[in-house]
C-alpha cells in the first residue's frame, strides 16, 4: 500500500478557502527572517476523496473491536457506546480549553469533581486524583505516594513485592521509582502463596501490588489475611484495578483493606483503546495516603461553586502530568457510570464473570485435553488455559492457534501471559458479547483443533487471510519503521 506522500499531484487540493476580505499582513512582519524556512516543506498534495480512502483502507488493515470479537485477556476489550462519543462531542466539552479559567468552566469542573466521588464510592477509598494517563502511571503515582509516606515517618524502605503472576508494568514501575522488585510466589490454587509472603514482608518492603482477581481470573480469597500480613509488615497495599471489570459493584478494593488504587478508564469504564485513543487511570487513596495527593485539586466551595486549588494537600508530590489529565475520558466514564447506574455496573460486572465462565466451561468440552485450564475453578472476568498438551500432540503451539484464529475473523486471547502458566491463553470475552458470539468462537477453536489433527502445517503458517502474515515481533519492537522516507530525504 501506498503512503500518503506517494499520493496525488503537485497543486491539487482538498479544500480551498475563497479569497479573504481581509488584507493580508506581510509575512515579513509575522515571522523574522531568520526564523523562516528556506524550501517549503514537503506535504502530500491529494483531493478529499484520496485522503478519504487512503485513511478508511488503511484502518481496515487493522483488527478491530467494531469489527468482530477481541477477547484479549487482561485488555477489557468492551463495546464503547457511542452514547459517550456524542456526550463527549458536545462543543462544550470537546472544544473546552484546558486552560480556561474555572470560573468559565463550571460544569467540566463539577464532572471531573462528580467523577471523582463516583470512582471513590467504587473503590471504597474516599479521595480521588484524575490526574494519570494510563493504569501504569497510575502504578508510579502510587509508589511516589507511598515513599511519601514512608518518609514522613523516617523509614527507608527499598523494596517492593509483586506476585509472579503481575503484569509487566508492575514491575517496571518498581523499577522506575527507584525499587527494587522482589517476587512473591503462587500457591497452588492460583493465589498469593501466604507463606512466601509471611517470609518477605519486613520492615525493608514498602509495598505489596496486587491485582485481584489476579492475572489468572482468579480471586484470591486470602485477601483479608494479605492485608494483615502486609500492614502488619507496616507496608501499603497496592491494587492494580485493571481487573475491576470482575468485581465493579459486588466488592470493593478499600474494603478488602487496600491504601491505593488505580482505575483503567480505557478497561473497565469504556474507552477506545488499543491505538484507538488516550488512556486514563485516576487514582482513589485511604484517608492516611491523602496528605500527599497530587495537586490541584477540583475544590468543591461553600457555595458549591468549584475551582482548582494548588495547595489543596498540604505534603502533595507535586503534578504528574499537564492540566487536568485526559478529559475526554473523564465524560466518557462519567457517561457509563450515570448511564448504568450502580445496579448497572454490578450487572455488567456479573455478567463478565458469567461470560467468561460459559466461555470456559464450552472449550473444556470441545477442547479439555488439548487446552486444559491452568487452575480448575469458577473465574472472574476471564480464565487462562495451557496449550502445552496441544502442543505435544499437534504440534502447533499456543501461537499457531492464535494466528489461525485470525483468519477466522476473531482476534486471539492474550498469549504467553501470565508467564508462569506454559503455553497459556488467557480469555476475556467481557459482558457485551452474546452467546452466540461465544458459541461460534468455541466452534472456530474446535475446528482448528481438527483441522490441525489432518494437517497442522495450515496453523502454524497462519494467518492467510490477512494483509500481512507473520511479522517479525523482536524486530517491529527493536527497529520500528515509522516513517516511510522518501527518496529525497534520503
Ligand atoms: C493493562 C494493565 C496494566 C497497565 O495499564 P495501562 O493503562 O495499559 O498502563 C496494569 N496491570 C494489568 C493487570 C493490566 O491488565
Amino acid at each position: 500500500m501506498k503512503t500518503i506522500f506517494e499520493r496525488g499531484a503537485a497543486g491539487r487540493r482538498a479544500f480551498v478557502a475563497p479569497p479573504t476580505e481581509v488584507p493580508e499582513t506581510p509575512l515579513a512582519e509575522l515571522i523574522p527572517e531568520a526564523a523562516r524556512r528556506r524550501t517549503p516543506p514537503r506535504l502530500p498534495q491529494v483531493s478529499e476523496p484520496e485522503i478519504v480512502r487512503h485513511y478508511v483502507n488503511l484502518s481496515k488493515r487493522n483488527f478491530d473491536l467494531d469489527s468482530g470479537f477481541y477477547p484479549l485477556g487482561s485488555c477489557t476489550m468492551k463495546h464503547n457506546p457511542r452514547l459517550h462519543e456524542r456526550v463527549a462531542a458536545l462543543p462544550g466539552n470537546a472544544k473546552l480549553h484546558p486552560l480556561q479559567e474555572p470560573e468559565a468552566s463550571q460544569g467540566a469542573l463539577e464532572l471531573m469533581w462528580n467523577l471523582g466521588e463516583a470512582l471513590a464510592e467504587i473503590a471504597g477509598l474516599p479521595h480521588v486524583s484524575l490526574q494519570p494517563s494510563a493504569g501504569s502511571h497510575g502504578e508510579l503515582a502510587g509508589l511516589l505516594l507511598t515513599r511519601a509516606y514512608h518518609e514522613e515517618r523516617g523509614e527507608r524502605r527499598p523494596k517492593v513485592l509483586t506476585p509472579d503472576t503481575a503484569h509487566g508494568t508492575n514491575p517496571a514501575t518498581v523499577t522506575m521509582a527507584g525499587y527494587e522488585v522482589v517476587k512473591v510466589g503462587t500457591s497452588a490454587e492460583g493465589g498469593v502463596d501466604l507463606d512466601d509472603l509471611r517470609a518477605k514482608a519486613d520492615a525493608e518492603v514498602a509495598c505489596l501490588m496486587l491485582t485481584n482477581p489476579n492475572t489468572l481470573g482468579l480471586f484470591d480469597p486470602n485477601i483479608e489475611e494479605i492485608a494483615a500480613i502486609v500492614h502488619g509488615a507496616g507496608a501499603t497495599l497496592y491494587y492494580d484495578g485493571a481487573n475491576l471489570n470482575a468485581v465493579m459493584g459486588v466488592t470493593r478494593p478499600g474494603d478488602m483493606g487496600f491504601d491505593i488504587v488505580h482505575f483503567n478508564l480505557h478497561k473497565t469504564f469504556t474507552q477506545p483503546h488499543g491505538g484507538g485513543g488516550p488512556g486514563s487511570g485516576p487514582i482513589a487513596v485511604s484517608e492516611r495516603i491523602r496528605p500527599y495527593l497530587m495537586n490541584p485539586r477540583i475544590r468543591r466551595r461553600e457555595d458549591g461553586t468549584f475551582d482548582l486549588d494548588p495547595e489543596g494537600y498540604e505534603k502533595s508530590i507535586g503534578r504528574l502530568r499537564g492540566y487536568q489529565g485526559n478529559y475526554g475520558t473523564f465524560v466518557r466514564a462519567y457517561a457509563y457510570i450515570c448511564s448504568l447506574g450502580g445496579d448497572g455496573l454490578a450487572e455488567a460486572s456479573e455478567t463478565a464473570v458469567l461470560n467468561a465462565n460459559y466461555l470456559k466451561a464450552r472449550l473444556a468440552e470441545v477442547a479439555g485435553e488439548r487446552l486444559p485450564a491452568a487452575y480448575e475453578r469458577i473465574c472472574g472476568h476471564e480464565f487462562c488455559l495451557s496449550g502445552a498438551p496441544m502442543k505435544r500432540a499437534l504440534g502447533i503451539a499456543t501461537l499457531d492457534l492464535a494466528k489461525r484464529l485470525l483468519d477466522h475473523g476473531y482476534h486471539p486471547p492474550t498469549v504467553y501471559f501470565p508467564l508462569l502458566v506454559e503455553e497459556a491463553l488467557l480469555f476475556e470475552p467481557t459482558e457485551t458479547e452474546t452467546k452466540e458470539t461465544l458459541d461460534a468462537f468455541v466452534a472456530a477453536i474446535a475446528a482448528i483443533l481438527a483441522e490441525a489433527e489432518e494437517d497442522p502445517e495450515i496453523a502454524r503458517t497462519a494467518p492467510h487471510t490477512t494483509p500481512v502474515r507473520r511479522l517479525d515481533e523482536a524486530g517491529a519492537a527493536r527497529r520500528p519503521v515509522i516513517r516511510q522516507l522518501l527518496e529525497e530525504d534520503q
